[in-house]
């Protein structure tokens, strides 16, 4: 199985794709924690990805991210399938997609700004296992992964500036690449605002009876 997760950031998609990765037993794959790392490990394209782009909340070129994205997704372990999380961002990087592979599932978690903003101040994630705490979801010890225990951390373009830049960009790329997957007819449409438990069933019952 093969699915794409769409949303604007805050929306719960990562956390989402996630969830329903565990459960399909396929890969979580997010662009943006691969750019994270790559800068982490002190890779030049890593560096070069956050000092222009990223790290300013402007989107990372689409030749480089198809590279990366290309690379990632010809392992061994996306064999079975993926969740592809942040990609596609613009309808050259669904192009490109659907040059390299087809996709099964196209879902869209939506959810409007003044709900994003409010899930921002309160957001800290794994940069380990990459779980993200916040509204909803709290850590049992304060400031302290759930699952491995590391301190958690507030992504450094969380910041509400970056934020609000990430966000324009992301409203303004979005409704082609929406058309176009609704015009394939694999499009799921899903309320990111409501519980986790219940935007996951919705994801999961649409992916069973389509
Ligand atoms: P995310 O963790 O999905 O919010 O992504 C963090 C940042 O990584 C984004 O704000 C972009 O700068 C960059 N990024 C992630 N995915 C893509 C993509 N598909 N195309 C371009 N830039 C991306």
């Amino acid at each position: 199985m093969k699915l794409v997760f769409l949303g604007p950031p805050g929306s719960g998609k990562g956390t989402q794709a996630k969830l329903i990765s565990e459960i399909l037993k396929i890969q979580h794959i997010s662009t943006g924690t691969l750019f994270r790392q790559l800068a982490e490990e002190n890779n030049s394209l890593g560096i070069e990805a956050k000092e222009k782009y990223w790290g300013k909340g402007n989107l990372v070129p689409d030749n480089i991210t198809t590279k990366i994205l290309k690379e990632r997704i010809s392992k061994p372990d996306c064999k079975r399938g993926f969740i592809l999380d942040g990609f596609p961002r613009t309808l050259n990087q669904v192009n490109a997609l659907e040059k390299i592979t087809e996709i099964d599932f196209a879902v869209f978690i939506y959810s409007y700004e003044k709900e994003i903003l409010k899930r921002f101040e309160q957001r800290l994630q794994c940069n380990s296992c990459n779980i993200v705490y916040g509204l909803g979801k709290t850590p049992k010890k304060p400031g302290y992964c759930d699952e491995c225990h590391k301190k958690l951390i507030k992504r450094e373009d969380d910041n509400p500036e970056i934020l609000k830049q990430r966000l324009k960009i992301f409203y303004d790329n979005v409704s082609p690449i929406v058309k176009h997957y609704k015009e394939k007819g694999i499009l799921i449409e899903v309320n990111g605002e409501q519980p986790t438990e219940k935007v996951k069933q919705e994801i999961l019952n649409n992916i069973y009876n389509n």
